[in-house]
């Protein structure tokens, strides 16, 4: 049986992760699923948010979904999201933004994948505090990396039949980081003369996408603008309740939903659970289970666009669990 590593993390996630995970098996497919904590709740017992056992469960697995786990802010230790992201060379942050009929959104048809770089800029947290009242943060950008990302934007254009990619940065002011990134996405793109190239300016992307969203397609970013362009885009097709992500290396892919562990909710069986069952859509989309992942958006779509049983965020009533049933029924 396919093993698959789960983290279901803390705050919402756990009921989230849960109800993902009812779904896939009612979907027919079956995963032995190796869970696995990480966070604060298992700082006391291993000294450390992440232990080790976690990365080589992953590492052995080569898949594994999670749920959010919350990052203390200011202090504390740093972002396992982060850290997972750097220890296991997961260079690529895919985040697809299509709208869901039933979503609340002022906006209808979009279908953006924005592709963010996922390990170095200024997420490397290479930072100090220079004296009381200064602190420094070093963005760092490479050729490698901004290499591998442009390259996996391109090609995943070419394989899901996609016609353009856009470079999205702020080499105007940013001359030699984002000046390099540039320089390395034109260079790219030269290779995939069947794929449209341009590039945009970080701050006029964010106002274009917000007023002609429709004409862009995949949107190739470093790290910290594609953190940010990315909640953008879910912003567009209904938030942070419908968003799932896939973080991609080599070999090893690790799921997870755009949110976070959205603490004032935990235990109140109250939150969305659809950006974490879209993520588990992507997981199977990769695991080769492709007709549980179409029955699965399928019944999640219907059971949004019926709009009974759905989360507060979607306009309905309905808890977390409830949802999950719905959609379980649709199955
Ligand atoms: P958040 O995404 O957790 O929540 C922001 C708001 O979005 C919530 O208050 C809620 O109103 C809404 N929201 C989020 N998920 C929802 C869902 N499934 N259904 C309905 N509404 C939802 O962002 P935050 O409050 O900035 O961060 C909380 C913690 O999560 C922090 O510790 C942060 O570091 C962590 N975080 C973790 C990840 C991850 O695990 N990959 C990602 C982002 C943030």
């Amino acid at each position: 049986m396919r093993k698959v590593t789960l983290i279901p993390g803390d705050g919402i996630g756990p009921e989230i992760v849960e109800a993902c995970r009812r779904i896939i098996e009612a979907a027919g497919v079956e995963i032995a699923w190796e869970v696995q904590e990480a966070g604060a709740g298992v700082m006391e017992k291993y000294g450390t948010p992440l232990p080790a056992h976690v990365l080589d469960s992953i590492r052995e697995n080569k898949v594994a979904m999670k749920g959010p786990v919350t990052t203390p802010v200011g202090s504390g230790f740093r972002s396992i999201n982060v850290a997972l992201r750097k220890e296991l060379d997961l260079y690529v942050n895919l985040r697809p933004a299509k709208s869901i009929e039933g979503v609340r959104s002022p906006y209808r048809d979009i279908d953006l994948v924005v592709v963010r770089e996922n390990t170095e800029d200024l997420y490397a947290g290479i930072e100090r505090q220079v004296d009381e009242d200064t602190a420094e943060s070093i963005k760092l950008i490479t050729r490698g990396a901004s290499e591998r990302v442009c390259r996996f934007a391109f090609d995943y254009a070419r394989r899901e039949g996609r016609s353009k990619v856009t470079a999205v940065h702020k080499a105007n002011i940013l001359k030699f980081t984002d000046g390099l990134f540039l320089e390395v996405a034109r260079s790219v793109a030269t290779a995939y003369p069947d794929i449209e190239f341009e590039d945009r300016i970080v701050d006029n992307m964010a106002m274009q996408l917000v007023q002609k969203p429709h004409i862009y397609d995949v949107l190739v970013l470093p790290n910290l603008y594609g953190d940010i362009i990315s909640d953008l885009c879910a912003g567009l097709v209904g938030g942070l309740g419908v968003a799932p992500s896939a973080n991609i290396g080599e070999d090893i892919q690790v799921f997870e939903p755009v949110h976070g562990s959205a603490p004032k909710y935990t235990g109140m069986n109250k939150v969305n659970p659809t950006a974490q069952i879209l993520t588990g859509v992507l997981m199977l989309h990769h695991i080769g289970e492709e007709e549980a992942a179409r029955r699965i958006y399928g019944a999640t779509a219907a059971v949004i666009a019926e709009g009974k049983t759905v989360t507060y965020d979607l306009g309905g009533e309905a808890g977390t669990s409830d949802m999950a049933d719905a959609i379980i029924a649709r199955l």
